[in-house]
């Protein structure tokens, strides 16, 4: 089982790790990785993968989780031929950081807004999608009121200007799910092989089980702006936002 590294410094832009499976030349298992795979509505981080006995370099193009493992696609990087890597092989991850922090204030901010229009409107999120430039919220409400909007987005943006702490805590998966019928859910990353969960509360604004990459204060996220409100029929509604700097 590969040591998750995120889950408890979503920071580490750099780690050291051994190759354990190279399936095809180009799927690669490690012990211990930093790198996000797809999952909860946030996309994969992409990085290099770099093998510390001859420095070649390969870029990770892709990070899913199958059949409970993490798996980075690699591909050679630059034009020097390279044989691939090979399990026992022992090599450093660097995460793109940019990429990565973007979306970490992008995944926090969903937080805070979702947290707003649960609070405000009475709304039930009911999934995501993080992009680099623009992010999904997905909702069911009945009464639709656009103006209130403006509104939530002015109160979101009051949390993230009031700087709240972000904190972790990993929980036995039993204790989660007693405590989980009180909390809510934003993003299910979590497999079944998965022993203990993970907390993350925002201080004072909402705790809830979360798999994702988040800041340690919201102050970080620096603003959003809601871009699109729509009705996708029944009590379906979408809200797309951006980041402000
Ligand atoms: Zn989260």
């Amino acid at each position: 089982m590969t040591e998750v590294l995120y889950y408890l410094d979503c920071y580490l832009k750099e780690f050291e790790a051994t190759v354990e499976k190279v399936t095809d030349d180009k799927y690669v298992v490690l012990d211990r990785t930093a790198f996000y795979p797809e999952s909860g509505g946030q996309p994969n981080d992409t990085g290099r993968l770099i093998r510390e006995e001859d420095g070649v370099g390969f870029e990770v193009v892709y990070v899913g989780k199958f059949n409970g493992e993490i798996s980075h696609e690699i591909a050679p990087a630059g034009d020097a031929p390279s044989t691939s890597l090979k399990p026992g092989d022992r090599v450093k991850g660097v995460i793109d950081w940019d990429r990565r922090y973007r979306h970490m204030r992008m995944h926090t901010a969903t937080h805070v807004v979702a947290n707003v229009i649960e609070k405000e409107a009475g709304a039930q999120i009911t999934g995501n999608q993080l992009g680099l430039d623009q992010s999904r919220v997905d909702f069911s409400l009945e009464a639709f009121d656009r103006d209130k909007f403006a509104e939530y987005e002015k109160m979101a943006n009051d949390v993230i200007a009031s700087n709240h702490p972000v904190n972790f805590y990993l929980i036995s998966r039993e204790e989660a799910e007693e405590k989980l019928s009180r909390l809510t859910t934003l993003a299910k990353g979590f497999s079944d092989e998965i022993k203990e969960v993970r907390l993350v509360e925002i201080e004072g604004i909402t705790i809830e089980a979360c798999g994702g990459t988040h800041l340690k204060n919201t102050g970080e996220i620096r603003g959003i702006k809601i871009e699109k409100l729509q009705n996708k029929g029944k009590n379906n509604r979408r809200m797309y936002f951006t980041l402000v700097d």
